[in-house]
């Protein structure tokens, strides 16, 4: 069951209204709790904290409802990722991850799945089809990648690892569902970082996984059950409440980026331009096959490290800062954690400030030095 993004989106914010008795609050109430009322037989009750949790419930109905399958939260996007690896994961597996994603899960890979007997190979995202997927139980994509934003086609390596018996982890951060949906485009699983636009507001972590395989999903359940990986409440509380303007946030976030990619393409401070939205972008042809909107991540490129952080910290309207897709327009060097990128690569989240203000302060800065 597929329905458009603009379906999924107007539905979003009545789906808790069918539950509702006459008198109840129409917003969630956030429910702390460790313990329920239980006397007796415990079966089909919530039981326990670490189980249930009324809250979490509803975050995952809405997240459930965007993504067309049942999701599952966890604490932060990290804790959702370590989830699949470790309760589907094996010692004598293999896994493939990408070379230029998103550098925890390499680290975690390196660090903790090596010594269970759980290996992984790197493969950059624009060749992952290259070398073919025999051998590797999962195989793990992140498309466009972060920071680089390049993308890989996820039916052509579904289709491929499918023949090769491994399943398909598409890690959906840097478009969340109202750019993109893996597993309409042949993924198993989907892993995201609800921390960045889903929540939108920088104030708090959260992650989840979704997967339309009943055995995929029920194997997570009890990894969160019995590890303890559990969100909180009200964590879980803030992730509604930010779901509720998701929509409209990454409309105005992708349509910034469009603009503001094209404008900085054509300035003549900045050396290179990435955003998979312009026509030229080694990204475009595929991601316009894939994803439903192109994102709201710009990668440019200025002349030196001195240029780069000048810019970050010199511009009114953009923070300081790591992550991403919060309403604040944020930027940060990425080669200052041992990205493989050009030291003067400035990886831009494009916020929810009018397009033009954004643009008046950002071409401000770019002048200025
Ligand atoms: C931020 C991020 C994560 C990790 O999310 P946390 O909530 O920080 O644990 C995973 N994947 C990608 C692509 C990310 O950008």
């Amino acid at each position: 069951m597929t329905d458009s993004p603009a379906s999924r989106a107007a539905n979003l914010a009545h789906l808790r209204r069918r539950k509702l008795a006459k008198g109840d609050p129409v917003p969630l109430p956030l429910t702390m709790a460790s313990i329920f009322n239980l006397p007796g037989d415990p079966a089909g009750f919530r039981q326990y904290g670490r189980f249930d949790n009324p809250t979490w419930e509803a975050a995952e109905e809405m997240l459930g409802h965007l993504e067309n399958a049942p999701a599952v939260a966890f604490p932060s996007g990290m804790a959702a990722i370590s989830a699949i690896f470790l309760a589907l994961l094996k010692t004598g597996d293999r896994v493939l991850l990408p070379s230029d994603g998103y550098y925890t899960p390499r680290v975690l890979a390196e660090r903790f799945l090596k010594r269970l007997g759980i290996e992984f190979d790197l493969r950059p995202t624009t060749s992952y089809l290259d070398g073919g997927f025999d051998g590797y139980r999962m195989v793990f994509v992140e498309t466009p990648s972060n920071p680089g934003l390049d993308v890989c086609d996820i039916p052509a390596v579904a289709a491929a690892a499918h023949a090769a018996g491994a399943i398909v982890v598409a890690d959906n951060t840097t478009m969340t569902p109202y750019g993109q949906l893996p597993l309409d485009l042949g993924a198993d699983v989907v892993v995201a970082a609800d921390t960045k636009a889903p929540n939108g507001h920088s104030d708090m972590l959260f992650g989840h996984v979704t997967s339309r395989d009943a055995e995929i999903i029920a194997a997570v359940k009890d990894w969160r059950k019995l590890s303890g990986a559990i969100p909180g409440p009200f964590e879980a509380w803030l992730l509604h409440r930010g779901l509720e303007t998701l929509e409209v946030r990454f409309d105005r976030m992708c349509n910034s980026a469009e603009i503001i990619a094209r404008r900085l393409k054509d300035h003549p401070k900045v050396r290179a331009v990435r955003f998979p939205g312009l026509e030229g972008d080694p990204s475009h042809n595929l991601a316009a096959t894939q994803m439903l909107r192109f994102g709201f991540l710009i990668g440019l490129t200025l002349g030196s490290e001195a240029e780069a952080d000048a810019f970050i910290n010199n511009c009114a309207l953009i923070q300081p800062a790591t992550s991403f897709g919060g309403v604040h327009s944020a930027a940060e060097r990425r080669a200052r954690w041992g990205d493989a990128v050009d030291a003067g690569f400035v990886r831009l989240s494009v916020g929810c400030e009018p397009t033009e203000e954004l643009w008046a302060a950002i071409e401000a800065s770019l002048d200025a030095h």
